[in-house]
């Protein structure tokens, strides 16, 4: 008998496995499993979606005009050199889809994002991992990987699982000695929750040059991750690249309406990175207090240190039957840590009362 089958490729991932949200028998859970924003969707958001439902048989504006009209002023950029997609996953692996392929080759940090490893797997890469400097990137670790083969390096700032930040001079060092042919992707999905002053996302270099990408999303801070939005920011020629290689409606016109509508909420952005910043500093005194070491963190999470994958494991589970649910990290090769994202103050106070009792049990 002879069946299907599929490129060899595809068999080299494992399907991708998602923060958990549901714990048997609990009722009201505590996700902190995926840095979503600790404030659900902004309320304009939920009303632009109801609005946007008697005109569901049109299709929508396959350019996106308004939506990157909107995002354009938002953060002070050019919209023709903005592409949307369905989530920012989306515009990564088209940016791999592109790019790489089947002989040519990817880098990304020892703990970078998994999604880079598992689109370019998928595209037939090869993918190659720098080593790290205290859970950072290493931008010299990154450049003795390269070779004639290399094609892209994609660079999550701030890195998530890690939740640190690589420094902008180190960002721009990196890009003047990586290969003008070499694509750099700069993944900035936590960008809004940097408080750094040096800090830039990605704008600076994609203006200095034809080689650099920035990709954002509306998962985060704009708390609207069940809608996939997403969006990059790169020179023209990529930009024509890009609406090539993406489906002609890879945004839904109610996912577009909702995420405009996100963009004008007042003061929401501000807000997040208020709470945000402050209730990342008091957790991480919390943990600190209780004995627990905690990454020093740019994002909406904290990187916790628990020594050894078994007390790790401990953690979760204690906190499991308290109803919270944290991030195992098991997968980007630290397993004696979890991730854990800033919710609300209730939510954050939880998990530090949840973890300061598993540390005095
Ligand atoms: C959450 C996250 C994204 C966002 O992905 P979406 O597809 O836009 O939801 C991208 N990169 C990193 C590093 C992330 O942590």
């Amino acid at each position: 008998m002879s069946a299907p089958k599929p490129r060899p490729e595809v068999f080299s991932v494992s399907p991708y496995v998602g923060g958990e949200s549901v714990l048997p028998g609990v009722a009201r859970v505590i996700k902190l499993s995926s840095n979503e924003g600790a404030f659900g969707p902004p309320p304009g958001a939920l009303a632009a979606l109801a609005q946007v439902g008697p005109k569901m048989h049109r299709y929508p504006d396959g350019g996106m005009a308004a939506l990157r009209a909107a995002i354009g002023e938002k953060f002070g950029l050019d919209p023709a050199r903005i592409v949307c997609g369905n989530g920012s996953d989306d515009l990564l692996a088209l940016l791999i889809q592109a790019y790489g392929g089947p002989g040519t080759e990817l880098i990304m940090s020892a703990h970078g994002f998994s999604i880079y490893e598992i689109a370019g797997k998928l595209a037939g890469c090869t993918v190659r991992k720098a080593a790290e400097q205290a859970l950072t990137t290493d931008v010299d670790a990154v450049l003795a990987l390269v070779n004639p083969a290399t094609k892209m390096v994609f660079l999550a700032n701030p890195n998530n699982p890690t939740g640190t930040l690589l420094a902008q001079s180190e960002m721009v060092r990196l890009r003047a000695r990586l290969p003008e042919d070499v694509l750099l992707v700069i993944d900035a999905a936590y960008a809004e929750y940097v408080d750094d002053a040096d800090y830039d996302p990605g704008v600076a270099l994609v203006d200095a040059g034809e080689n650099t990408v920035m990709t954002r999303t509306f998962s985060k801070i704009f708390g609207l991750g069940g809608a996939r939005l997403g969006w990059a920011y790169a020179p023209a020629p990529i930009v024509d690249v890009l609406n090539r290689v993406r489906m002609p409606f890879n945004v839904s016109s109610a996912v577009a309406a909702a995420g405009m509508a996100a963009l004008a909420e007042p003061d929401w952005l501000e807000k997040g990175r208020a709470h945000n910043t402050q209730a990342r500093r008091r957790l991480t005194e919390r943990l600190a207090q209780a004995g627990l070491k905690v990454h020093p963190a740019a994002a909406n999470f904290v990187l916790v240190d628990f020594g050894s994958a078994e007390r790790a494991v401990a953690a979760d589970m204690f906190l499991r039957a308290r109803g919270m649910i944290v991030r195992n990290v098991k997968s980007y090769g630290l397993p004696e840590c979890l991730r854990i994202t800033i919710g609300t103050d209730e939510e954050c106070n939880l998990v530090a009362e949840g973890l300061s009792a598993f540390c005095h049990e």
